[in-house]
This record gives structure tokens, C-alpha cells and sequence, in this order.
């Protein structure tokens, strides 16, 4: 259904005037007017113009079951005539909230049974700062309240999640962190390796969190919150040394485990959950986004029989009026009734990642293209004026991730750019000629920016 618009140029005149971009310069845009998104299909957005562009971010990394699809309209639409709001407080449930903890009870793994639910991830990991801290409060040991992160890691935008989070430039505003909360080095061996193999980087890594227990002492020490790929952050594949040494830590010194599956969850990685593919037990999930595959907002907490039990033993003084919202609930209880009957997450780990696996390698030949590295259907690649030596531009960070991405928009491409690393997170229901489609527009797009970059003269390495 199309629905009659203002000319772009109103609306863009009037997005100016009123309303404020998240993570945006909101002057810059202004000047130029913001890309009006009218409508989506499958894995193809259209603008108020009527361009045509494959969306290789899913949104921001959640419409998993691509876009257009009406079940979920119809589910909100029935949802909304039978109970369109009740809250979960005061002693109360409602059939949609019941419904999805269960389901999600039977798909994540282990004992992880109990969820708490709100609107988004980073409600979620405010959530979980609450529940770990009066967790272990619960337990007799109340001094164990540290949470370690990594540095350019992303847990949200809320002053918790955000604290959690490693973004010096949100840190930078806003009086960020709030106190007790640790971070650490990623494991980024593209940018941060050295000369260090990849295995002998990811163990370093993986020891700087037993450094940082050490240093704290464990019995100040509460959890451990990461995302099993760093999204956010450019798509960092960890080297595979890295999550068993993490685990190995948790386990040895008593450290929940928090895998930050927003991103990873519900197929991103081949498996239904990034735990799964890098072989970890979290004692708590965080999940959003593919939970609902972004048509409804809502995210939530899954945790352990232990942890529910400890946590169960009086009241928790938390919650959000849209905890458990029943509109967002029916929503992702279809959402993940399609993944499954479709067996959305097994084309997307079987079919559809071994193909564009071989095609991504195939960018690494590329002369603006150092590693291609991609898990699942999440991928990225390293620009660099010198593969060899692994060499940041001496344009400064981001230049010519930036020149690429807008090339990409104008090719009929979505690619997000992290500093220089191109990233790609696209729908699960990406198919061969989709993806066919999105290797010519991405090379199409470097060749573009190859001949710019030697241009302007910006070929030189920092
Ligand atoms: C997006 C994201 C969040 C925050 O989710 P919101 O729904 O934007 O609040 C948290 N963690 C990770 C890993 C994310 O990618």
C-alpha cells in the first residue's frame, strides 16, 4: 500500500525543522536533507523518489525475515483489537507475554529459562546492570558489583548501556561512566594485532579480563558483558583462541557471563544464537532487534534457572510500563513462529552464508581491500592503502569509509561504515541472486572509491 507523500524536498524541509537524528550531525543533515524511506519488500528499501536500494544492514541489523510481511501486521493489528495494552506489575499476565517467554525458553540454550522483558536492548542491559549487581547483593556479597566491558564494544544508549559500552565518543558526553564499571581491549587483531598471530592475539585478549579480576579482586567482581561478534564495532570476528579462554576465566573465578546477542541473535550467525556459534554458556542473554525482527519494539533479559530462582526470592524493584507491551510481544512470538517453520535460520547458516562467504573472500583482492572476514551473515572488510603492512589511511579514520558508503548509497546499496571497515548484516531471507546483486554493487562501489581515493591523492598510509 502506497500512501501520498509531500514532495521530498517538503519533507526534508520539514524532518530539518523538527525532528533530531540519533548518532547524526543534526546542521550537516540539515544542509543536505535526510534520504526519506517510504517503503520496504523483502530486502529492498525504497525512497521518496522511488529508488530502489538492497538493504544490506536489515535496518539496523533486525529485520531478519526481510521486510513485508503481513502476518505481522495481522497479528499486531488482532493484538491490538483484543488487548492493545496491559501492564505485567501489579500481579498480572496476559497470553502473549506467556506465550513468548516460553518460546524462548525452548530456543536459547541451557537453563537460560526466565525473561525479563522491556522496549529495547538497551533497557535490556539496564536490566541486566540492576540484576546482576542485586544478584550477587542477594547472595551476601554486595561488594561484587563491577561489570567489565571491552572498549568499542556496543550495549546501547541509555547512561547504563551506554557506560557498559565501549565508545570513548559517548563516553565524551553526558557525564559517562556511571562508577563500577571496567572495560578492557578488544580483540580486533586487524587494527590492534601487531605483529602477533591471530591466536596468540586472541589469548592475550582473552587474559586481559583475568588481569582486570585480578586487579579488582574477584570478590568485587559481578559479570563480564560482551557480544559474542562485536557489532557496532565494525564487525569484529574474534580469533578463535578468544571465547574458550573467556569462558575458561568466568568459570574459574565466578563471573557471569553476559552475551549481548542483539545483534547476534535469531540467526545473525548461522545458529540461532552467537553463544551457539562461538561455543559459550552465558548465565544471561541480552536480546532485541531480530526478536521481533524490528517490527515491534521490544528486547528483554533471558537468565538462568539460578539466577531467576536467587532473583525470585523477593521483590526487584524494576520494570518498565512497556515490559512484556502485548502488541510487541504477539509480534515476535510470529516472528519467530516464521523463522522456525521457514527454517529461516538454517537458510540463512546452510544456504545463503556459504555463498556469500565465497563472495566476500573474493573482495579481499580488491587494492582498497585488506581482510574480508564475514560469520554467518555478518561480515566486514578492511580498507587499507597497504594490505600488507595492515595500514590505517593518512586521511585520518573513517574518510574513506565514509567516501565508500555514500558511493554505495548511489549505487543502490545499504553498507554501513565503522571507521574503514565496510560492514554487512542483511536480511536472513537473502537469496543467491540478492546476493549476487550486492557483490556487484559493493565491488561496482570500491572501484569507485579506489579511483577517488588515488584521485585525491589520499593512497598514503598513516
Ligand atoms: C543495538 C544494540 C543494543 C541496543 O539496542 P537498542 O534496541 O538500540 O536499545 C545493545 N546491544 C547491542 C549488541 C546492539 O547491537
Amino acid at each position: 500500500m502506497a500512501y501520498n507523500h509531500l514532495p521530498t524536498e517538503e519533507l526534508q524541509a520539514l524532518d530539518a525543522a523538527h525532528h533530531m537524528h540519533p548518532f547524526t550531525d543534526g546542521n550537516a543533515l540539515n544542509k543536505k536533507g535526510a534520504r526519506v524511506i517510504t517503503s520496504a519488500k523483502g530486502v529492498t528499501i525504497t525512497d521518496s523518489d522511488g529508488k530502489e536500494i538492497l538493504d544490506a544492514m536489515a535496518g539496523l541489523w533486525c529485520v531478519n525475515i526481510g521486510y513485508g510481511r503481513d502476518e505481522l501486521a495481522d497479528v499486531a493489528a488482532r493484538q491490538m483489537r483484543q488487548l492493545p495494552y496491559y501492564n505485567t506489575f501489579f500481579q498480572t499476565t496476559h497470553v502473549p507475554a506467556i506465550e513468548l517467554a516460553k518460546k524462548l525458553s525452548q530456543l536459547v540454550p541451557g537453563d537460560l529459562n526466565h525473561v525479563f522483558f522491556n522496549g529495547s536492548g538497551s533497557d535490556a542491559n539496564d536490566t541486566n546492570i540492576r540484576m546482576v549487581r542485586h544478584y550477587w547483593a542477594l547472595k551476601g556479597k554486595p561488594d561484587k558489583k563491577t561489570i567489565i566491558a571491552r572498549w568499542n564494544g556496543y550495549h546501547g544508549s541509555t547512561v547504563g548501556a551506554a557506560s557498559l559500552g565501549g565508545m570513548k565518543g559517548m563516553h565524551a558526553q553526558g557525564g559517562l561512566p556511571i562508577p563500577d564499571i571496567a572495560h578492557i581491549d578488544q580483540p580486533d587483531w586487524w587494527s590492534e594485532g601487531g605483529e602477533q598471530s591471530p591466536h596468540a592475539f586472541g589469548l592475550e585478549r582473552a587474559r586481559q579480563l583475568e588481569a582486570k579480576i585480578n586487579e579488582l579482586g574477584e570478590d568485587k567482581v559481578a559479570a563480564f558483558i560482551a557480544e559474542p561478534i562485536q557489532g557496532a564495532g565494525g564487525v569484529i570476528i574474534p580469533p578463535e583462541s578468544y571465547w574458550p579462554e573467556i569462558q575458561r576465566i568466568c568459570d574459574k573465578y565466578e563471573i557471569l557471563l553476559i552475551a549481548d546477542e542483539v545483534i547476534c541473535g535469531f540467526g545473525r550467525t548461522g545458529q540461532w544464537f552467537g553463544s551457539q556459534t562461538m561455543g559459550i554458556r552465558p548465565d544471561i542473554m541480552t536480546i532485541a532487534k531480530g526478536l521481533s525482527s524490528g517490527y515491534a519494539p521490544i528486547g528483554g533479559s533471558v537468565v538462568s534457572d539460578e539466577i531467576a530462582s536467587v532473583i525470585n526470592s523477593g521483590e526487584f524493584n524494576h520494570g518498565y510500563t512497556y515490559s512484556a507491551h502485548p502488541v510487541a510481544a504477539a509480534v515476535a512470538l510470529e516472528n519467530l513462529r516464521i523463522l522456525e517453520e521457514e527454517k529461516i535460520v538454517e537458510h540463512a547458516g546452510k544456504v545463503a552464508a556459504p555463498y556469500l562467504a565465497g563472495k566476500w573472500a573474493e573482495l579481499a583482492d580488491h587494492p582498497l581491500v585488506g581482510e574480508a572476514k564475514i560469520k554467518g551473515l555478518m561480515g566486514s572488510i578492511a580498507l587499507t592503502p597497504d594490505a600488507a603492512s595492515r595500514a590505517a589511511f593518512a586521511a585520518g579514520a573513517g574518510v574513506v569509509g565514509l567516501m565508500c558508503r555514500d558511493r554505495c548509497f548511489a549505487n543502490g546499496l545499504v553498507m554501513r561504515h565503522v571507521g574503514d571497515r565496510m560492514i554487512i548484516s542483511p536480511p536472513l531471507i537473502i537469496t543467491h541472486q540478492d546476493i549476487d546483486t550486492l557483490i556487484e554493487r559493493a565491488t561496482k562501489s570500491l572501484d569507485e572509491t579506489y579511483a577517488a581515493v588515488k584521485a585525491e591523492g589520499l593512497l598514503s598510509a598513516a
